[in-house]
């Protein structure tokens, strides 16, 4: 299989069975993020416990790469302190702006990705529920 029909395959898989979807009870949507270039409109909530994130949802309609990449975030959040939460989401977003490199070992489903660099205005897209989540966290007081 070529390198690129495998991340477009990762990309599909987490757009169609999107991990940690769902509907959110309306008391805890925490972040309410739009993306009006492309029209992906995403809802997050979060939970921390002992100092972890212990649960990230989201549901929301989008393009297949803000879904895929908000997917790919909520699984990559668990377990994290706030603070590693933070850095993961500043690095991805410095990663997909092209101004940070991430050792291709280390980036998992996240290569899938890497393609959207070439577009600029798909950036958004996958940047955005990163983005919620770090206004989850601080909303949360983490
Ligand atoms: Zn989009």
């Amino acid at each position: 299989m070529e390198l690129d029909e495998l991340y477009q395959d990762i990309l599909l898989d987490h757009f169609k069975r999107p991990r940690n979807y769902g509907p959110l009870p309306d008391s805890e949507v925490l972040v309410d993020e739009l993306n009006p270039t492309c029209g992906d409109h995403i809802r997050l909530a979060a939970r921390l416990e002992n100092g972890r994130v212990a649960e990230v949802r989201f549901d929301g309609k989008g393009c297949a790469i803000s879904l895929a990449s908000a997917s790919m975030m909520s699984e990559l959040m668990r377990g994290l302190t706030p603070q590693e939460a933070r850095a993961r989401a500043a690095d991805f977003a410095a990663f997909m702006r092209g101004e940070k490199q991430i050792d291709p070992d280390t980036l998992g489903d996240l290569a899938a990705l890497a393609g959207v660099r070439q577009f600029p205005l798909r950036i958004k897209c996958a940047t955005m529920s990163w983005h919620a989540m770090e206004k989850a966290l601080g909303k949360l007081g983490a």
